[in-house]
């Protein structure tokens, strides 16, 4: 077990246990969508505020398993005060980063190292690929949000 699998391991059960951003927001005018996990059982609502193209307000309420929680709290965290394109770029390396297994395995059946530095604290999810049954519960936050992005931008148009 490496140094930086025990900070990643830290950093998701502060998220678990300590969520960001937790709560509900008047809709209108947030966005508010839900999200489902059938095969954990995780929940989501999420509410958005997007503002002249800026993510100014978010936030959550719902539960379900330590990891479906603290990937939740990670990306209301990491999109927070962020603009749409900027929002979108941490969607993509994200998903980037959950789809790494289908994308090339050594010969041990390793992922290949992922960049991650310009992750920030998300990249502490990426040992969840090793757990195909576990991605549906990082990436229930990061689905829910595309959601409640378009709706946004839906609205603003
Ligand atoms: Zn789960």
């Amino acid at each position: 077990m490496s140094n930086l699998d025990d900070l990643y391991r830290e950093i998701i059960l502060d998220h678990y246990r300590t969520p960001r951003n937790r709560g509900a927001l008047d809709s209108p005018p947030a966005v508010r969508v839900e999200g489902f996990n059938p095969l954990c059982g995780d929940e989501l609502v999420l509410y958005l505020v997007v503002d002249n193209g800026v993510v100014t307000d978010i936030k959550m309420t719902g539960h379900g398993c330590s990891i479906s929680q603290a990937s939740s709290s990670l990306m209301s965290v990491a999109v927070k005060g962020k603009n749409l394109d900027e929002v979108e770029t941490v969607m993509e390396r994200f998903k980037e980063m959950m789809t790494l297994k289908e994308r090339s395995l050594d010969e041990n059946g390793e992922a290949a190292p992922l960049d991650l530095r310009n992750l920030g604290e998300i990249a502490a999810l990426a040992g969840v690929v090793k757990f195909p049954v576990r991605i549906k519960c990082a990436t229930l936050a990061w689905k829910t949000l595309a959601e409640a992005v378009a709706e946004a931008e839906a609205e603003a148009t």
